[in-house]
């Protein structure tokens, strides 16, 4: 008999989730209506924040928050390498300079250090970034704090990818809500709750928001309050900026907010998945993911470092066997700076060796709630197999 397929990662919809969307259905609002109110204020109390705004998913909500943030034709943005392309064309959509700051090959964040000494070297010339976008890979919260202390320091803003850690924990408090001034969350199927698409962009700056609930409506506002000239009637609605339609429905607001009911079982299935991984992969030659102790990661994914030289063994190899065993291993992810698109503007490998270094290792094992103990010890045993044949 051949074994059934384990994906890296997979939707959990329980059947409240459907009796919650079959309801909206019937129900007058199918698009933006109050369920996404209702989901945005239960995020917002979720992950301690004043405002959360609900968008079509966490690119667009990228791409409002540097608009939000100030980002123009010209402004230079800095973020990671490792991470997923969305978090770095969130600035070209603006016009923007993109530049990458290496990571630090422990947490495989942006590394501080390296921010540190860039900036140093930009301020010298004349040349720092508006807006840095940080990326809690994995679901592992960055140093947010030594972040705060840089951009109060040398200006800039920081807009927090958190698209792997909803419901991360950093020194005591959701992320979403501390040291960034701004921070998107991803609601694709294969993150930590879903919406099928959606996002959400987080702030505690009421100004910001309103900002960004103009752009996710065409820059339109019905608010009588900010009328600009003399209303018409009733009817009357005015365009202040240039927007989008980057709407999240009800439909999918109501999947959102019957999923967050059940943030904490997720998280801490997968937390319990991810402390059985540890014990049953430490006598490999592996290097496992890092835990910090002043925080907790949302365990998006499991990625483990494949160290060929010293194994003889290469990730290409254990990648092989495991896809043949049907183990649905992936890999995150390719450095952004070395993709053809990135490449013709000037980036080439080489540019950022601990964030190539690490790629050219990484594994990412199945890891989602609905993970069976059996299926983590399939995978454990195929890994071990690969790893000592
Ligand atoms: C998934 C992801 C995004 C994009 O999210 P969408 O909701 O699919 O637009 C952005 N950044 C990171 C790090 C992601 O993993």
């Amino acid at each position: 008999m051949t074994e059934s397929f384990i994906p890296y990662s997979c939707q959990n919809i329980s059947e409240e989730d459907v009796a919650a969307v079959t309801l909206v259905l019937r129900e007058e609002y199918l698009t933006q209506g109050p369920r996404v109110v209702e989901f945005e204020n239960c995020f917002a109390q979720r992950h301690e924040v004043a405002h959360a705004v609900a968008v079509s998913n966490a690119t667009a909500g990228l791409h409002i928050a540097c608009l939000a943030l100030g980002v123009t034709r010209g402004s230079r943005v800095w973020t990671s390498p490792n991470s997923f392309l969305a978090s770095a064309n969130c600035a070209m959509y603006c016009g923007a300079v993109i530049d990458f700051v290496d990571i630090d090959p422990l947490t495989r964040n942006i590394s501080i250090e390296q921010l540190a000494k860039k900036l140093e070297c930009a301020a010298e010339v004349d040349q720092l970034p508006q807006v840095v976008i940080p990326v809690d890979f994995a679901g592992l919260p960055c140093d947010l704090r030594a972040l705060r202390l840089l951009a109060d320091r040398y200006g800039f803003k920081i807009l927090e990818d958190a698209s792997h850690a909803t419901g991360a924990v950093y020194r005591g408090r959701p992320v979403g809500g501390q040291y960034a001034d701004v921070t998107v969350f991803s609601f694709h199927a294969v993150k930590i709750v879903t919406t099928a698409e959606g996002g959400m962009v987080t702030t505690q700056d009421a100004k910001i928001a309103k900002e960004l609930r103009l752009l996710r409506s065409h820059g339109m506002t019905r608010d009588v309050a900010d009328l600009e000239q003399p209303a018409d009637g009733p009817w009357t609605y005015e365009q202040h900026l240039l927007g989008f339609n980057y709407r999240l429905t009800d439909l999918q607001a109501a999947l959102g907010l019957s999923q967050l009911q059940r943030l904490d079982s997720l998280q801490s299935r997968r937390t319990a998945l991810a402390d059985r991984y540890d014990q049953m992969l430490s006598s490999l030659p592996l290097i496992l993911p890092l835990r910090e102790a002043d925080s907790r990661s949302a365990w998006h994914l499991y990625v483990v470092e494949v160290d060929e030289a010293r194994t003889g063994i290469s990730r290409q190899s254990v990648f092989n066997a495991m896809r043949n065993a049907q183990i649905g291993v992936n890999v995150h992810y390719i450095p952004i700076h070395t993709q053809p698109f990135y490449a013709r503007m000037g980036f080439s490998k080489g540019d950022f060796p601990a964030a190539e270094h690490y790629y050219n290792r990484a594994l990412t094992l199945p890891l989602f709630p609905s993970m069976t103990d059996e299926q983590q010890h399939r995978v454990a045993s195929v890994l071990h197999a690969a790893l000592t044949a």
